[in-house]
């Protein structure tokens, strides 16, 4: 007997062994194995396939590599199967799993992501399977060591303390830094840090310093906490109802439908009555968000109704946690709801019914980096399809099975042309809860303020005032600038000099509070140069307005206010997170400073004044999506003022105030929006009129990566012509040491997608098989973002 078994590395295709035969009775699709590889390696895989070689069938999932397409199939080397000569198949050494922890349904959406997003199915198996189902000791441990942050450095101010500390001790830092990223939302083992590539010398000096501190902690801490209480369901206002019911109509006829409804129109209430009904059908929920911290605290919303039978999941809760939830939802007894990010629509459901995908627009909901570059919208929409498949749905029956709703206020251009062509259902709720008026927006043209030297700093007159009013009358201000940091720029004011990032080919921002120069791109710090190393001179001056330098002037000009600043600097802790938003919804701040996170999901009350510093920062930025961004990230911004009460006031300051895409964010016209783009991207063609793959090639010599660029798009345009564009250089060229050439495909509609996927597949293969680019990376991005 013969197994497939899926590797977690990066390499593509699946591994085939032999099953010694005291040990056939133990294999089954999903079940785990542990193997030899290579000459001295032993690995966790996934079996994902079994035959025999007497019947010479593979009764798999992973078939479909063989299935000839009608190409010239001499061309397509048939890499997805490593077959060794028979006497070379290796025997497996143990079976480590007596029932399933991989369901059929996740395997072909593994399948699926490899496939469609052109990566090794070894990185989605990485990237599904959380840290400890992959170990090869398995995972029981009874205690495990944990870490935290000692009690005299919990505060955001003894954070800036530390990380000044250790200025001087570069890999501590770069410990501590990963630390606060990873031990974010829950606590954090040991393990799971010196995993980081940390050497338990580093994590102790931080311990020493008292900085951080150990502690043993039991593992099972799964949220059992509560009753559900459906009672707390909010009934629905009559908008509500109707969407609720065309929602359901929509249900039986399409599998995805679009809940387009304006912030703060009730959506989630919307969603709670859907999660309900789904529970009462005795079918399972998940519910994902573009962002970690966005869950928690849809997580108290959803709590309150739906008690211990919610789970969360995402990617930084401990290890430990995640393998208890996987566990859980193998077992009788799971989680009926779901709420995650990203990566939850890897974990197994044995009866999905819903998936609600909340604010659908949101860019994260695409993984970047590391591979797979996939889209949990578009894996959520594959995953109840196969679920429907399963409960063998026919085409036209939608009452049984599994729905998607995608729901937001400002749709992506993508799932908005799905909806209008009728490929998903499409409800609109266009009125905000309780008849509450959307924003005034005013828009105010700096650039001629500027010329008439009215402006102070970043702020307008005009907003000065009416946040000024505001505070008068006791009410709240939110200013939103998309640049953390003091200044994105520092120049010397003699001869222009400019500090870049050594690995990176960008210019450094300055951090005040941390006295430092850091990268945005690599995280690598410096010093602030007290004298310009080019000149000599003593002149250096920043340029341009990052949060915390807004902070700082909003200090000087309204200095009886309470302020605070919510940005990826100010909010490395979920106490820090958690205490800008209650102490601002509970009116203890008056002005909030923040960039595009304060953009997301927050409800406050008393927000009467929103200003938006800079619009052109959003819509110069070089990119056919730019305008699109924009857009979404200013409607979502404005939606935050005058949520509760009266009408609310936004004020977008604009060098470019006769730009078409600021009339439509002031009348909040999306229908209006999406016309004007569609008709760029028709022109253009661009999506949803095309499918894009970027390809990427990486090499720390900028000489090799042009020439392999070159050569990489003669490949491709012998197959695909004029369709495609490039090499060019993006436009930050170098990150990390790496030089980085683009090139574009574009693909028209009625072009084989898995024949054009060969085609890039096979590419890639011939280049990596020159000599000359033995260490080049080449990477796709299907549906770039
Ligand atoms: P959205 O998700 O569309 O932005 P929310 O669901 O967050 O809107 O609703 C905005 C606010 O109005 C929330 O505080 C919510 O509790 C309240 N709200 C919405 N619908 C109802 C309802 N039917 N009953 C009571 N409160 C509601
Ligand atoms: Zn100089
Ligand atoms: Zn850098």
């Amino acid at each position: 007997m013969y197994i497939d078994v899926i590797l977690p590395l990066p390499l593509d295709g699946v591994f085939t062994y032999s099953v010694p035969p005291e040990l056939e009775r133990q294999v089954a699709v999903g079940h785990r194995v542990l193997v030899p590889f290579g000459r001295n390696k032993t690995y966790v895989g996934m079996i994902c396939g079994m035959w025999n070689v007497e019947c010479g069938m593979r009764n798999d999932l992973s078939q479909n590599a063989n299935e000839s397409n009608g190409l010239q199939s001499n061309l397509i080397p048939h890499s997805t199967f490593h077959i060794p000569q028979k006497d070379k198949i290796k025997p497996i050494l143990q079976v480590l799993d007596a029932s399933p922890i991989l369901l059929e349904s996740q395997l072909r959406l593994w399948r699926w992501i490899s496939d469609y997003y052109l990566s090794p199915i070894g990185e989605v198996y990485k990237a599904a399977l959380p840290a400890g189902l992959k170990a090869e000791d398995g995972y029981h441990p009874k205690t495990e060591t944990y870490i935290r942050l000692t009690p005299k450095f919990r505060s955001e101010q003894a954070l800036h303390i530390a990380l000044d500390m250790l200025q001087r001790a570069p890999a501590q830092q770069k410990a501590f830094v990963d630390f606060l990223d990873l031990a974010f939302l829950s606590s954090l083992t040991r393990d799971e840090l010196l995993n980081q590539g940390h050497t338990l010398a580093t994590v102790s000096a931080l311990c020493k310093r008292g900085i951080l501190e150990t502690y043993e902690q039991e593992v099972g801490r799964l949220n059992h906490g509560g009753e559900p209480h459906p009672e707390n369901i909010k009934p629905l206002s009559l908008p509500q109802q109707e969407a609720f019911n065309q929602i359901q109509f929509a249900f039986l006829q399409k599998p995805v439908t679009l809940l387009h409804g304006v912030t703060s129109s009730g959506k989630t209430e919307i969603y709670i009555h859907l999660i309900q009904q789904a529970l009462d059908k005795h079918q399972q929920v998940l519910y994902l968000l573009p962002e970690i911290a966005l869950t928690v605290q849809m997580m108290d919303r959803l709590h309150r109704v739906f008690g211990n039978r919610l789970g969360i999941y995402h990617s930084k809760y401990a290890d430990a946690e995640r393998v208890e939830i996987w566990q859980k939802q193998l077992s009788k007894n799971p989680y009926d709801v779901i709420l995650g990010a990203r990566s939850a629509v890897f974990l197994p459901f044995q009866r999905l019914g819903l998936i609600i995908v909340d604010e659908e627009h949101e860019t994260s909901y695409k993984q970047q980096d590391p591979m797979p570059r996939y889209h949990a919208r578009s894996a959520a929409i594959v995953l109840a399809k196969m679920r429907n498949e399963e409960c063998g749905m026919k085409n036209d029956d939608y009452s049984v099975g599994c729905k998607v709703l995608l729901g937001t206020a400002t749709p992506s251009i993508e799932t908005y042309h799905n909806a209008q062509t009728g490929k998903y259902g499409l409800v609109t709720l266009s009125e905000r809860y309780k008849g509450i008026e959307l924003p005034e927006i005013q828009v105010v043209d700096i650039k001629d303020l500027q010329h008439r030297k009215m402006m102070r700093g970043p702020f307008s007159p005009v907003l000065l005032l009416k946040v000024r009013e505001a505070l008068e009358r006791g009410e709240q201000a939110i200013l939103f600038q998309n640049r953390r940091g003091y200044a994105p720029m520092v120049e010397c004011k003699q001869c222009g000099w400019v500090p870049h990032c050594q690995h990176c080919d960008v210019s450094l921002t300055l951090h005040r509070n941390l006295n430092q120069l850091t990268c945005h791109y690599c995280g690598y710090t410096y010093q602030v140069p007290s004298v310009c190393p080019a000149c000599g001179s003593h002149e250096l001056q920043t340029r341009g307005y990052g949060t915390e330098k807004i902070e700082d002037e909003v200090r000087a000009l309204f200095p009886e206010a309470r302020i605070a600043r919510m940005d990826l600097d100010t909010t490395r802790t979920r106490q820090a997170y958690e205490r800008i938003i209650s102490d601002f919804s509970a009116g203890r701040t008056n002005i909030l400073i923040g960039t595009q996170m304060i953009s997301k999901g927050l409800d406050f009350d008393r927000v009467s004044v929103v200003g938006i510093l800079n619009a052109d920062t959003m819509l110069n930025y070089p990119d056919f999506r730019a305008y699109e961004h924009a857009f979404m990230m200013m409607a979502q911004v404005s939606g935050r003022a005058g949520r509760k009460g009266r009408r609310g006031l936004v004020i977008l300051q604009t060098k470019s105030p006769d730009l078409p895409v600021i009339r439509q964010i002031v009348d909040n016209d999306y229908a209006a929006f999406f016309r004007s783009v569609m008709a760029e991207r028709r022109e253009f063609r661009y999506p949803p009129y095309t499918r894009l793959v970027c390809v990427y090639l990486k090499h720390r010599s900028d000489s090799l990566v042009e020439t392999a660029g070159h050569e990489m798009g003669s490949r491709l345009r012998q197959w695909f012509g004029a369709r495609v564009l490039g090499p060019d250089r993006p436009s930050v060229a170098k990150v990390k040491s790496l030089s980085i050439r683009k090139l574009l495909l574009k693909i028209e509609p009625g072009l084989d997608l898995p024949t054009v996927r060969k085609y890039l597949a096979l590419a890639q293969q011939q280049m990596l098989q020159d000599k000359r680019y033995a260490s080049l990376q080449i990477y796709f991005d299907v549906d770039p973002l």
